[in-house]
């Protein structure tokens, strides 16, 4: 037995999964996670905070895309306090690694079977509004023990959780509830990136009501936090006791306008290797549709990276990448696993040479942001469209 039914035997056990992954990692194309810039942020944000304010560093939808276990862990390791995620699956995955760190889940959780998973897992909901509060007790009054929970107000996101103005009643329900503690109250703004700060203000100005508000009827406000990333490096008095860090956790600002804040280091970079190379003569298309026709005879790199792992379609003939130290322009179509390069001013290019499609090299830089700008969207859905089909190589 030779050949690849030998293979099939000699991997067919447990680690055949990590075959498959080291395979992947040797090919094609890949996403680096730069562990180092990834303790620089986080460090850098707790000194930013000071000593008054709780770092929760949120790592959902597997660490905006660059893992979830990792990110978490070094994290914690930095000086992160607690963590977020969205998700009962995605918490679970933290607990499975062994990571004890207080974890908010900061959807909503609405099913006894759910609600039982996160007292066995040790997980802290968020509680929206009084139905789901008593959906909790009763669960957790039958699972004999008591949980800690996050109650959420909404102050003009309109998203999760109860109106401000309510904040009273909700607040009061809850604390008759014996197997509920009460471990924080928050809201979520819906501009704190905006440079006019209006709206922001005005949901500040609610929350701080509906805390006053809770003070007066005689309730000692737990935790309170309100800040996610722009808002933490964008005002300072909305830092409370806590703030949720996603964006900048990953070495992204959330606006422009915060880049002299704070030194943050991008965490992510994209790579993929060139596969093949050739010379297309002037007047013929190049990928799907012919919507690149060469003006010239022009040299071609073909790179093994397509949308299918990520790079988004509408790139398409928008895109630059990072050859040799120097920028290139992508041409004609993205395909599913495959994109095109004009390496015309590169004399010596081979096949096997790397391509940087986010990161710096040679003091190049390309990053999410200029992506995100190119397709009219934000940098967090960038960071979270890269495919498991690339894997993700981690970089001390
Ligand atoms: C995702 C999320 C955050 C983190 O937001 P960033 O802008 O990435 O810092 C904070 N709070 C809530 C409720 C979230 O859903």
């Amino acid at each position: 037995m030779g050949g690849w039914q030998q293979k099939i035997k000699t991997h067919s056990s447990p680690k055949q999964n990590n075959y498959l992954s080291l395979l992947a990692n040797r090919q094609r194309a890949w996403v680096e996670i730069d562990l180092k810039a990834l303790a620089h942020n986080v460090r850098a944000l707790k000194s930013f905070l000071g000593h008054q304010t709780k770092l929760m560093a949120v790592v959902k939808a597997d660490a905006y895309g660059h893992g979830a276990i990792t990110i978490a862990q070094t994290a914690v390791a930095n000086g992160a306090d607690c963590l977020a995620i969205a998700t009962l699956a995605e918490g679970v995955e933290l607990r499975q690694a062994g990571i004890t760190e207080p974890i908010l889940i900061l959807g909503a959780i609405n099913s006894p079977e759910d609600i039982k998973e996160i007292a066995a897992w040790q997980l802290e909901p968020t509680i929206c509004n009084q139905e789901q509060a008593l959906v909790f007790e009763s669960t957790m009054a039958r699972v004999g023990n008591s949980l800690p929970v996050h109650l959420k107000l909404d102050t003009g996101m309109s998203r999760l959780g109860t109106n401000w103005q309510e904040a009273v009643s909700f607040v009061q329900l809850v604390q008759k509830l014996p197997h509920l503690k009460i471990a924080s109250i928050y809201s979520h703004f819906s501009t704190a990136d905006e440079s006019d700060r209006t709206t922001m203000n005005l949901q500040h100005r609610r929350f701080r009501d509906a805390i006053d508000q809770l003070k007066q009827a005689g309730f000692v406000p737990p935790l309170l936090h309100l800040a996610n990333s722009a808002a933490a490096l964008s005002d300072r008095t909305c830092h409370y006791d806590l703030v949720r860090i996603g964006l900048a956790l990953y070495g992204l600002y959330p606006a422009p306008h915060l880049h002299q804040v704070i030194d943050l280091q991008p965490v992510l970079r994209v790579k993929a290797k060139i596969t093949q190379v050739k010379t297309i003569p002037a007047g013929e298309g190049v990928s799907y549709g012919r919507k690149f026709i060469t003006a010239k005879d022009t040299k071609v790199a073909v790179v093994g990276i397509g949308y299918a792992d990520g790079i988004p379609r509408n790139l398409s003939n928008r895109l630059q990448a990072i050859v040799s130290g120097q920028l290139v322009s992508q041409i004609g179509s993205i395909t599913m696993d495959q994109l095109m390069l004009n390496v015309d001013c590169i004399p010596h290019i081979q096949p096997g040479e790397v391509v940087t499609l986010i990161g710096q090299h040679y003091g190049l830089q390309i990053t999410a942001d200029d992506w995100a700008n190119i397709l009219d969207t934000i940098s967090w859905e960038i960071l979270c469209g890269f495919k498991h089909r690339l894997p993700r190589i981690n970089v001390n």
